[in-house]
């Protein structure tokens, strides 16, 4: 983590000036060119992704992962995170259908947390899924919490192995040399869903895709 750390900056300071060009650039650009844009933009994000992956992974450790729940729209934290990996999932040829129910309570999250949820949960549909398929994200209330579950359609888990999923380094045996990975997203997931007092969980079938699913508190329900 301590090596990681000094990637912190550059990679900001490069994802910025991406930003500038892509803004700058777009109308410019011929469409083989906005694609390398794209790739760049998409790439960059995901290294972006890994670090902060590592860097939180040594706050649990240490036991020094800092949550601040805030009452938040859950529609547009949602909304903020797809948005996010909409790029990523458009450079596999996929699509992010989103499907929340209206009048939400708010939650009492930690946004930039619950986006690392997301975010990995939403790369693994991804990665884990070699099709086009859609990739589906819902919202709802259940059981007095505000529960979010992302489907895909894709590998799927053998269901030996769908206990240690959420271990830390984990990597199931099938996927480990064909797709890229560390084994610590969903270590990561679980450990922030934990400390919002929820849980997570995993359906999956071989060869026919999973749903993961997470629980937060809905705010009023913690406000005192
Ligand atoms: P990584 O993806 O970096 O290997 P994760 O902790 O995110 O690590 O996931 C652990 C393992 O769980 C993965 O290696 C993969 O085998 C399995 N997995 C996670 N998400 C999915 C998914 N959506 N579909 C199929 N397998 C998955």
């Amino acid at each position: 983590s301590l090596a990681v750390h000094e990637l912190r900056t550059p990679l900001t300071i490069m994802r910025g000036y991406i930003e500038v060009f892509e803004d700058e650039l777009s109308k410019s650009l011929n469409p083989e060119q906005q694609s390398f844009m794209h790739n760049m933009s998409a790439s960059a994000q995901q290294l972006a992704a890994f670090v902060s992956n590592i860097l939180n992974v040594a706050r649990v450790e240490e036991n020094a992962l800092y949550l601040k729940l805030k009452e938040e729209n859950w529609e547009s934290v949602i909304n903020g995170a797809c948005k996010d990996m909409e790029l990523r999932a458009k450079v596999h040829n996929k699509k992010l259908v989103l499907n929340i129910d209206k009048d939400m309570p708010t939650a009492a999250v930690d946004k930039v947390s619950i986006y690392e949820v997301l975010n990995n949960l939403i790369d693994n549909a991804i990665k884990y899924t070699h099709t086009d398929e859609d990739i589906i994200v819902k919202s709802t209330v259940k059981d007095g919490m505000i529960e979010t579950t992302i489907t895909d359609k894709g590998v799927g888990i053998q269901s030996n192995l769908i206990a240690h999923v959420f271990d830390k380094f984990y990597r199931a045996h099938q996927s480990k040399n064909s797709i890229g990975g560390t084994g610590l997203g969903l270590y990561l997931c679980r450990a922030i869903i934990v400390a919002h007092g929820g849980n997570i969980w995993v359906q999956s079938k071989e060869d026919q895709g999973s749903t993961f699913g997470f629980s937060v508190p809905i705010y009023e329900t913690v406000k005192d």
